[in-house]
C-alpha cells in the first residue's frame, strides 16, 4: 500500500509554498519508509524551487538535508530496522554500474544520479514522475541511499549535514586538508559554517572570507584562526600568495580572479557555490603559480556515512534555526539576504 504524505510544494517559481499531500510509492523488497522529523533548507533548494538553473517542475517540494527514523521496511532491506535514526541526503538513487558508482562516487554516475527532487523517475517510484523531497513528513528510498545517524548528533542539527557537511567534507579529504595546511573558506553561509568546523576538526589552519566582520565571533567559534572581510580591498593584498586550498561556497557571483590570486604556489580553488552565471579567471593568474581551479558536488554515500561519523566523533553539528512549515517562505527570503545564523530547519511536526 502506498502512504499518503504532508508535504509543503511551491506551485509556482514566484509562488507560495502551500500544504499539500503526495503519494508515496509502496515498498518494494529494498525500500525503506522514513518518518521525516526535520528537513533542512539548502540555498539549492531555492535556486531549483525559484528556478533559476531551469527546468523545475510544479508542484515541487524540495529537501534533500532530511534525518528521520525508519517507520517501515521492505522485505529483503538488511542494512536499516524500525526506530533506526536515519538521513538521507541529495540522492535517492544511481545506476550502480558504471565506473563512478563503483567507486562509491554516485553523485558523478555516468546515467545521473536520481536526485532527491525533481529528478524524473518511473511513476511507480515517485506517482507524477519526478522526485518529491524532504519537505515532508514521509519519504521512501532505497536502503543503499539511507545513511545511519550516529547516537551522539541530534536528530534537527544532523539534517543539514546529509548536504552542507559532506558538501565540504568531500573535497577537504581529496584536497587533503589538515595538519600544516592553510584553508580558506569563501562565505559563512550554510554550507560554510559547517566547513568551517569539519575543516577545524581536520587539523587545517582555517581563514573564513566573509563578505563583512559581522560573523567574526561565530567564526572563530565555530574553529577559524582568522577571518576577513572581503568588502576590504586590503584582505586581497595582504592575502596574496596564501592558501593551499580555497573551497568557495558563495551563492551569487564573485570576481574570481580576485580570490585565485590568493592561491600559494600549486594551491587549488574549488567552486562549491552554483551561481548560474559564468565567472572569469585570466590565464596569467593561473599560470604565474601553477594555480588549479576545481569543482566538487556533494560526496557519494560511503563518504556521506564517514561524514557523520566524523561529525559525532568531534561534536559536530549544524548551527540551526528551527521553524515551522508555514515560515518556509520567510525562511527563503532571509537565505536570499544572507540572514541566517546558519541553517534553517524545519520541525516537520508542525505540518
Ligand atoms: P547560504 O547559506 O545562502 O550561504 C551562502 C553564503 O555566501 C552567504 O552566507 C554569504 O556568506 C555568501 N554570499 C551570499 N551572497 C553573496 C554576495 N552577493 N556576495 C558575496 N557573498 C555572498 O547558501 P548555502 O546553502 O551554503 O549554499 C551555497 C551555494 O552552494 C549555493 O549556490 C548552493 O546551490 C550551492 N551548493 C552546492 C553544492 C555542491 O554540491 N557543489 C551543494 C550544496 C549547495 P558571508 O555572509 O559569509 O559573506
Ligand atoms: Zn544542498
Ligand atoms: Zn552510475
Amino acid at each position: 500500500m502506498s502512504t499518503a504524505a504532508a508535504a509543503y510544494a511551491l506551485p509556482a517559481p514566484d509562488g507560495a509554498f502551500e500544504k499539500v499531500t503526495i503519494e508515496r510509492r509502496e515498498l518494494g523488497p529494498h525500500d525503506v519508509l522514513i518518518d521525516v522529523k526535520y528537513a533542512g533548507i539548502c540555498h539549492s533548494d531555492i535556486h531549483t524551487a525559484r528556478d533559476e538553473w531551469g527546468g523545475t517542475r510544479y508542484p515541487c517540494v524540495p529537501g534533500h538535508e532530511i534525518a528521520g527514523l525508519v517507520a517501515a521496511v521492505g522485505s529483503a532491506v538488511t542494512r536499516h530496522k524500525v526506530g533506526d535514526r536515519v538521513g538521507v541526503g541529495c540522492m535517492v538513487d544511481s545506476c550502480g554500474k558504471c565506473a563512478p558508482c563503483l567507486a562509491d562516487e554516485e553523485q558523478y554516475c555516468q546515467a545521473g544520479a536520481t536526485m532527491t527532487y525533481n529528478s524524473t523517475v518511473d511513476p511507480a517510484v515517485q506517482p507524477g514522475g519526478y522526485t518529491m523531497g524532504g519537505y515532508s513528513t514521509q519519504v521512501v528510498v532505497t536502503e543503499n541511499f539511507v545513511v545511519s545517524i550516529p547516537e551522539g548528533i541530534g536528530l534537527d542539527v544532523a539534517a543539514p549535514l546529509l548536504c552542507a557537511g559532506v558538501t565540504l567534507f568531500s573535497p577537504l579529504r581529496h584536497w587533503q586538508a589538515g595538519p600544516g595546511k592553510r584553508v580558506a573558506i569563501i562565505g559563512m553561509g550554510g554550507l560554510g559554517h559547517v566547513g568551517v568546523k569539519i575543516a577545524a576538526a581536520m587539523g587545517a589552519e582555517v581563514t573564513v572570507l566573509s563578505h563583512s566582520l559581522s560573523k567574526q565571533e561565530d567564526g572563530k567559534r565555530f574553529g577559524a584562526n582568522h577571518y576577513y572581510a572581503t568588502g576590504d580591498r586590503q584582505t586581497f593584498r595582504e592575502l596574496r600568495g596564501r592558501f593551499d586550498l580555497i573551497l568557495n561556497t558563495v551563492s551569487a557571483d564573485l570576481p574570481l580572479d580576485d580570490y585565485m590570486k590568493l592561491l600559494n604556489l600549486d594551491g587549488t580553488l574549488v567552486i562549491l557555490g552554483l551561481p548560474e552565471n559564468p565567472m572569469t579567471v585570466k590565464p596569467f593568474t593561473l599560470a604565474g603559480y601553477r594555480r588549479s581551479l576545481a569543482g566538487s558536488m556533494i560526496g557519494g554515500i560511503a563518504q556521506t556515512q564517514e561524514m557523520l561519523d566524523f561529525c559525532a566523533q568531534h561534536g559536530i553539528g549544524a548551527e540551526i534555526e528551527l521553524i515551522s512549515a508555514d515560515e518556509i517562505d520567510s525562511a527563503y527570503d532571509r537565505v536570499v539576504a544572507s540572514d541566517v545564523r546558519y541553517r534553517f530547519v524545519i520541525d516537520t511536526a508542525t505540518m
